[in-house]
């Protein structure tokens, strides 16, 4: 198989995706006995969680930048009027246009507009979780256009009809042996899982369609209201191919992607990388500030920013502002202990991981997601690795009270959690409550001290690992026993 081959006739893009199916636990039984995505989780996942925390530690006070990160995005936040005003101002002033869009067929329309305005049929994209969100791909295929993923991971999701399951590593579900199976079937050639020879496939096909391309699409990493600037942050150089090579640019944001100046930048920059990848910074950060002027050589003729809410007011005026500050890093899906074991596709949205359990309630509905406020040890983990600092465990338990407010919670779930507050409210309810615990519970079947098979909601626990058997002594009793052995006044009690 020779890279040439790859370029030469590869099959068709056109396709309507697959749902995601809301129903998280159902999703979870599947995927957490899934042992190759496991694999594949912990040969990436838990390596950037580990290059996070290396590169972090290189900075003379990462915490301190993480606050300040943290506050700077509050306070866009506080002021996102002024700053989108000055943000749109700015962008006009260097000859680009903003157009706002209330939905996501709001930004999907403007962008097949643009489209037919400008005569484009071949529109190349770098990636963008936005255009995920809206599902951008598919409207421009129903309106006949002709879209094409360039990053690497997106461009193999797009050819297998696939979604992508993290944030920053799209394709992290998949291995190379099962990318080499779709690159057979799409370029039509021999199969390899030669990583190598598999990007340089892609490389050549992918290359040949930049210089074919009417328009590019790229996301925002950040959006400067001082300057009217958009910043990219990339590791395959695609994003500058979209960006520089077609006539048209066309850039898709969420409202809240901005920060008030260029000075605030290198802090972002700083964070934004070490946090995603356990890299000091992307391989190539682009600053964009309006399209090409007339001294210079390369860029498009047109600029367009597609500022997107969805959702996005009505969360900001809401009890989880803090979800806006997120600057989409990834590392919370990377840390969590839930994400490694299911993956992303379980979250039933594009956004998975910590920050999907609350923004994919927020954006789609809660009764639809209301597996997703529980998908959750709350053990911190997403809080302690977040670089903006947004304390997702609390958000959760907040959310958690929001579903029993809006009666979304079942009787069952009531139920439990009227017996558990009333058990753990007075000493003797407690004390019933574990004596009746522990003669049930050694009632059960059981072999070497461990319960084999737990009754009800509690069997899926044992389906596929044990379960201790509490003691016949429990603290309480082993506590009251050792005062009795010294003679302490509390042990006669
Ligand atoms: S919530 Fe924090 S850690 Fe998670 S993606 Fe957003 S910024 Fe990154």
């Amino acid at each position: 198989m020779t890279a040439k081959a790859a370029g030469s006739s590869p099959g068709s893009l056109r396709h309507s995706l697959p749902v995601f199916n809301p129903d998280f636990m159902r999703e979870a039984a599947l995927t957490s006995a899934d042992e190759a995505l496991h694999t594949a989780l912990d040969n990436s996942v838990t390596k950037k969680d580990y290059g996070r925390r290396a590169t972090l530690a290189e900075l003379p006070d990462s915490d301190a930048l993480r606050t300040l990160a943290g506050d700077i995005k509050r306070h866009t936040l506080d002021n996102l009027d002024y700053y989108l005003a000055q943000l749109e101002a700015n962008v006009q002033k260097h000859g680009g246009h903003v157009h706002y869009a209330l939905g996501r067929d709001d930004a999907n329309q403007l962008v097949i507009d643009i489209a037919r305005q400008t005569n484009s049929k071949l529109i190349v994209k770098s990636k963008s979780m936005v255009s995920e969100e809206s599902e951008l791909n598919h409207a421009l295929e129903k309106a006949g256009l002709e879209p094409l993923e360039t990053d690497l991971g997106e461009f193999i999701l797009q050819v297998d009809n696939d979604h992508p399951s993290h944030i920053v590593m799209p394709v992290i579900h998949r291995n190379a042996k099962d990318i080499g199976r779709v690159f057979e079937r799409y370029f039509k050639v021999p199969y390899t899982d030669d990583p190598q020879s598999l990007a340089e496939m892609a490389r050549v096909y992918l290359r040949q369609r930049f210089n074919q391309a009417d328009m590019g699409i790229s996301g925002v990493n950040f959006a400067i209201a001082d300057t009217g600037s958009i910043v990219l942050c990339t590791n395959e150089g695609n994003g500058r191919m979209c960006t520089s090579r077609p006539r048209v640019h066309v850039a898709i944001m969420g409202m809240e992607k901005i920060i008030p100046e260029m000075r605030d930048l290198p802090i972002f920059l700083k964070l934004l990388a070490r946090s995603a990848s356990g890299q000091a910074l992307t391989q190539y950060t682009n600053i964009i500030t309006g399209p090409r002027r007339a001294d210079e050589h390369d860029g498009p003729d047109e600029f367009h920013l597609i500022i997107m809410d969805n959702g996005r007011s009505r969360i900001l005026a809401g009890d989880y502002r803090d979800t806006l500050r997120c600057i989409r890093c990834g590392a919370c899906l990377n840390a969590c202990p839930i994400y490694r074991k299911v993956g992303g596709h379980t979250y039933g949205s594009v956004y998975p991981g910590p920050i999907g359990a609350l923004i994919t309630p927020l954006f789609n509905g809660l009764a639809e997601h209301k597996h997703l406020p529980h998908a959750s040890s709350l053990c911190g983990a997403c809080y302690e690795a977040c670089p903006v600092k947004i304390n997702i465990p609390e958000m959760l338990i907040h959310m958690k009270k929001d579903q029993i407010d809006q009666g979304i919670a079942g009787f069952g779930e009531k139920l439990i959690f009227r017996l558990w507050t009333t058990g753990l409210r007075y000493g003797w309810t407690y004390r019933l409550g574990q004596f009746a615990q522990r003669v049930g519970m050694r009632l059960l079947p059981h072999k070497d001290g461990w319960i084999t098979r737990l009754p009800g909601p509690a069997k899926g626990w044992t389906a596929i690992r044990d379960f201790p058997q509490p003691p016949k002594n429990n603290f309480r009793t082993l506590w009251n026993q050792r005062r009795v052995d010294r003679g302490t006044p509390e042990g006669k009690r």
